[in-house]
């Protein structure tokens, strides 16, 4: 049985009339499928003071936004375009978490006046902060001295990262607040993207509370996302025990109450665990060729639509469908790859699929919901897919147009050439 049919993922709907009514590709998202996986993170803890935050930076598209507002979340932000949009979502000013590194002056500016809480990554962007706000009130974004991920380029913690200001450094940040009239009402991390064993999570956790130990002055404890998801569901792959790590989670924060003898609030801050599996990215069989003994299946779906296979080497599953008719049984392996003039361009490398995949039928990739839109492109004046939601109902709905080519020269300034 196929994954998105275990899920019910297309609510009884048929992806090819989502297709011909929506244009190729087109990512579809599943509203049921978000709610439940925010459901899951939200009843981690049954805790007053647990608060699930959402990165947004996996989805933003406002009204995935809006849905998970709905479900109880604040929402994380790593840029000022991305508090722009949580507010347009209707997120509360004092909802949103501006964690971002490397900020300039006016990117803390425009945060503070918004009103968000503003997490520093270094010292100096303390510093920073202090100079154009004495007196704030802010959180430290600390490198607890472990990292986990999925790979190099999503590991945020531990010694080979740009991330967070280093644990024997928390005296120094006590000497920059106090000089600059600054209250730390909160430690943040964040280490890394994509764990499926919450070893890691925990000891870094364990490691920022020894930090927030030293700043009394502290309320807030987040610590950070990178909950992962199973991306190999077609071979088997397992959940993350939510029970386990609902567990260990009330534990620290029973314990640590207890000891401080007060009522601190905790965070975490999932992105991909909550929007990837209510994403599909559907797109169509432009082409089917061998080269040097190997089958290529030639589709529309570039990296700039899906770029995770191309930048991380990730795995997506990938299904496909044939108009009215079952596919034959036999299976061979191809290279699933996309519409974009380079070769690192493809969705799935040796995958197993249906024999007689032929031009028309439809390419799957499945858990595109977080990081899919979110680092598509323009490249090649490829235009970005439009994004449907189904209902529960069954209903689609529009949720963002796809391009236009007028969308993408709009901003080109139209300039007398001279000669
Ligand atoms: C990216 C990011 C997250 C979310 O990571 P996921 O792997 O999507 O859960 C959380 N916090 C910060 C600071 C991030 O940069």
């Amino acid at each position: 049985m196929k994954v998105t049919e275990s899920v019910n993922f297309y609510q009884g709907l048929d992806p090819f009339d989502i297709i011909s009514e929506y244009g190729s590709p087109a990512y579809v998202y599943n509203e049921r499928i978000l709610r439940e996986r925010c459901r899951e993170i939200k009843t981690l803890s049954s805790y007053a003071g647990y608060i699930p935050n959402y990165s947004a930076k996996s989805n933003g598209n406002l009204t995935l936004l809006k849905i998970i507002k709905s479900e109880g979340f604040c929402v994380d932000a790593v840029s000022c375009g991305e508090i722009f949009a949580c507010l347009a979502a209707g997120f509360d000013a004092s909802d949103i978490f501006y964690i971002t590194n490397n900020a300039s002056a006016d990117e803390f500016r425009y945060a503070l006046d918004k009103g968000a809480l503003i997490s520093a990554d270094s010292l100096s962007q303390l510093e920073l902060i202090g100079e154009i706000s004495p007196g704030a009130k802010v959180s430290v974004r600390f490198n607890p001295g472990v990292g986990d991920g999925h790979g190099e380029k999503v590991i945020t913690g531990g010694k080979k990262t740009k991330f967070g200001v280093n644990a024997e450094d928390a005296k120094t940040v006590a000497d920059i607040a106090r000089k600059r009239g600054m209250e730390i009402i909160g430690v943040n991390q964040h280490i890394g993207s994509l764990f499926m064993d919450a070893g890691k999570y925990f000891e870094g956790a364990n490691a920022l509370l020894d930090i927030a130990r030293q700043f009394p002055s502290v309320k807030m404890i987040d610590f950070g996302g990178g909950f992962g998801i199973p991306y190999k569901k077609q071979s088997g792959e397992q959940r993350m025990d939510l029970e386990a790590l609902s567990e260990n989670l009330e534990k620290v924060i029973w314990k640590f109450n207890t000891e401080l003898g007060r009522q601190l609030q905790f965070r975490v801050e999932p992105g991909r665990y909550i929007s990837a599996e209510c994403g599909v990215l559907l797109g169509t069989v432009n082409a089917v060729k061998e080269n040097g003994g190997k089958k290529y299946i030639g589709s529309d779906l570039g990296f700039t639509t899906l770029i995770r296979p191309t930048l991380y080497d990730s795995h997506h599953d990938v299904e496909i469908y044939k108009k009215g008719s079952e596919l034959s049984s036999g299976s061979e392996l191809a290279h699933i790859v996309g519409n974009i003039c380079e070769s690192g361009d493809y969705i799935a490398k040796d995958r197993e699929i249906p024999r007689r995949v032929a031009v028309g039928d439809i390419v799957a990739a499945l858990d595109a919901g977080a990081y899919g839109y979110a680092m598509a492109s323009n490249y090649n004046l490829r235009a970005r897919p439009a994004e449907v939601l189904v209902r529960p109902s069954g209903e689609t709905v529009l949720i963002r147009r796809g391009d236009t080519f007028e969308d993408m020269i709009a901003n080109c300034v139209n300039v007398d050439i001279l000669r």
